[in-house]
């Protein structure tokens, strides 16, 4: 979207009665789903250049301007079949395991009664591990592109060399990442440790980039639900039964356990289409996930498919531009992808 739907966005922001006027781009619209994944003031070297970070107070002011303008809801409330969701309906959700969910995030929801979603990688809990994302993004920000260009050649083999050099972590992600098997990923990520000397647990220890078992316990208190995010947070458009069931149903039993509450949402990593596979759906619904969310700007529609969930994520700074993120641009997108398969993803998640 370029510079003209935001001077539109702004001018209807101006307008008392713009609720109204907005529908005209797209009526049916129903539930607003709002993704963050890490609220802090600073990166570090495991974030600096994820584009995955929400500033504090910034945090704040768009949970106040949700809980203002619209009627935050839970997913209980959304696997409620007999309960109608209120008439401006918004969930709350956050991605990847982060600790500043539980210590910066939660307390801002529950000060304002909003409750959220918060979709958790398994093997990063008590930072026993450090995601390969967070791995990628150290590596690239301390030593450069030439250890990820070499683990990836002894991973990938010919295959990558087609895929042409990226240029930045977006393209580590998108051009390598997606291209590599389940199996391959592990070795990627264990021939990177080898080339650079680094030790994936010793730098989680201190980088404590993710929530303890305790806090994931804890989350429950400021209305927060615990949802599966896979074990090791993997693209999954290439995976089979077996993998599935490691990444999917392992992470669905361990988070079951460590609440001791069903595990009932899952969140497709990194968000696309491209990875809700035939074998991801049917997985899902053996194991009772009863809801699936991807990151998609699109509007949600009326009549809600939970096995189908579009997320917005929030990036902006100002109240026109949080109208413009939830009510004009997924309107607009919806118009211009009309009769067409929607590719808006998000380049991480
Ligand atoms: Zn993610």
């Amino acid at each position: 979207m370029g510079s003209i739907p935001h001077t539109l966005s702004s001018l209807l922001w101006r307008v008392p009665w713009r609720d109204t006027l907005v529908r005209a781009l797209g009526p049916n619209y129903g539930l607003r789903v709002v993704l963050f994944h890490h609220i802090a003031d600073t990166d570090t070297p495991f974030t600096d250049g994820l584009a995955l970070r929400c500033p504090r107070e910034r945090f704040a002011e768009r949970v106040a301007f949700l809980a203002e303008h619209y009627d935050p809801v839970s997913l209980d409330t959304l696997l409620d079949a007999g309960r109608p969701l209120p008439p401006r309906p918004v969930l709350v959700t956050f991605d990847d395991a982060y600790a500043s969910v539980p210590r910066v995030a939660a307390p801002v929801l529950a000060e304002h009664g909003v409750p959220g979603l918060f979709f958790v990688n398994a093997a990063f809990l008590d930072n026993a591990d450090l995601s390969l994302d967070n791995l990628l993004c150290y590596v690239l920000n301390t030593r450069g592109m030439k250890p990820i260009e070499s683990a990836a050649r002894v991973a990938g083999g010919e295959r990558l060399a087609k895929a042409g050099r990226p240029d930045d972590l977006t393209g580590v992600i998108q051009g390598i990442c997606t291209r590599l098997t389940r199996g391959e990923t592990q070795r990627f990520k264990a021939e990177l440790l080898d080339a650079t000397g680094l030790d994936a647990a010793a730098l989680a220890r201190d980088a404590d980039l993710y929530l303890s078992r305790d806090e994931l316990r804890g989350l429950a208190r400021y209305g927060i639900e615990v949802g599966n995010h896979t074990y090791s947070h993997v693209f999954c458009r290439g995976l089979d039964e077996s993998d599935l069931a490691d990444e999917v149903g392992r992470n669905q039993e361990m988070l079951e356990t460590l609440t001791g509450s069903p595990v009932r949402s899952f969140s497709v990593p990194y968000g696309s289409l491209a990875d809700y596979t035939p074998a991801l759906r049917a997985c899902l619904r053996e194991t009772s996930h009863g809801s699936c969310f991807l990151v998609h700007a699109l509007p949600n529609p009326a009549e809600l498919d939970l096995e189908c969930i579009y997320r917005v994520s929030m990036r902006s700074a100002a109240d026109s531009e949080t109208f413009a993120e939830l009510e004009v641009l997924p309107r607009l997108r919806r118009l211009a992808a009309w009769g067409s398969r929607p590719e808006t993803r998000e380049s991480a998640s």
